[in-house]
């Protein structure tokens, strides 16, 4: 087991699907909100870690915001914004042996109620991965995210900024709450960012049913899906086939599908009937602060519990790097540490 481990870890990893909010370290969050004289319901780090993270599938989604909003507390400054973004790309380096990642994040969500510029928070983020990256074989990109239920006037707005930073951001992203705010609704908005030139890829089918999958295919045409899951519930086998006819890349997250009851065990995860399938897919840590999981853990969970072989975890990886919206220059040269 130690072998599989190690081998694992030592493997140059591609990483699409991971959101900001979810990368804050408990000991961050403490030293953020100590220096900023901010409230946290414990300062002591064994007992925040309790409240920060989800150790087993979730009793309510309450709770679970609530640790959004805890990690959410700690970008109260353009400094805080820099740190965060800087331990997340260290931690992806160093300990899970990331060399391409893509790092995600609402700016809506990320910035309520903090007072800061919108545009100058994304500059510190960029500024930070042109430093990370400057002595380092690592490459890392920003996607912007718009919260579906934080309504139309705000995703129209994060859309908006996302075009006018179209030379800054590598992507875009419509996450969270799909069942009362549907793909349809944001036709329009898609559109603007395809007509950018701005990959977009969507949070869709993590819960719910695999037609909202063929609704977001059919109404936004991503390349690529986070989550996915309810797609192989499709039981004419249609919408898995339009996801591969269409090149789209399935941005799945195992352990946090585990979570988040999107599937019962591990063991039902559909990783391994995308791969049967041919479909291009890619493994993802989603939120590794929060979820208590990274790259390597979920590695070895598709491993041991979904079945994947090595030659299965070689190639997602190769289609995240594939998939990637990095521009093809950059991909060309991180390809070579692989
Ligand atoms: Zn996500």
């Amino acid at each position: 087991m130690t072998g599989l481990k190690d081998a694992i870890k030592k493997m140059p990893k591609a990483e699409l699907h991971r959101h900001l909010e979810g990368c804050v370290r408990v000991p961050t969050i403490i030293d953020i909100a100590r220096r900023h004289g901010l409230k946290l319901p414990t300062f002591d780090e064994a007992g925040l870690t309790k409240l920060a993270k989800l150790s087993g599938p979730m009793g309510s989604l309450a709770e679970v915001l609530g640790m959004f909003e805890l990690a959410q507390s700690a970008f109260v400054s353009y400094e805080a914004v820099e740190r965060i973004t800087f331990e997340a790309m260290e931690d992806a380096f160093t300990k899970e042996n990331i060399r391409l990642l893509e790092l995600r994040y609402s700016p809506d969500f990320m910035l309520k109620g903090k007072g800061l510029d919108w545009q100058k928070a994304l500059d510190v983020m960029l500024g930070a991965i042109r430093d990370f990256r400057r002595s380092l074989p690592f490459f890392c990109g920003i996607i912007v995210i718009a919260s579906r239920s934080y309504g139309m006037e705000s995703a129209l707005k994060t859309v908006d900024f996302a075009v006018k930073n179209k030379g800054g951001i590598i992507g875009f992203d419509f996450a969270d709450d799909e069942i009362n705010y549907p793909s349809p609704l944001y036709a329009e908005a898609a559109g603007k960012l395809h007509a950018a030139g701005i990959p977009l890829t969507v949070h869709s089918g993590e819960e719910g049913e695999y037609t909202q999958v063929l609704e977001t295919i059919n109404s936004l045409n991503p390349g690529r899906i986070g989550h996915g899951v309810k797609s192989v519930e499709d039981p004419s086998g249609k919408t898995l086939s339009l996801i591969k006819e269409r090149g789209i890349t399935i941005e799945t997250n195992p352990f946090s599908n585990y979570l988040t009851r999107a599937v019962k065990r591990l063991e039902d995860h559909p990783l391994k009937k995308f791969i049967k399938a041919g479909v291009s897919v890619s493994i993802s840590a989603d939120d590794p602060e929060i979820l208590d999981t990274d790259l390597n853990k979920e590695y070895l969970l598709a491993v041991e519990k979904i079945g994947l072989s090595m030659d299965d975890l070689a190639y997602a990886n190769k289609c995240a790097l594939a998939a990637s919206f990095l521009p093809p220059g950059i991909k060309q040269e991180a390809a070579k540490l692989f």
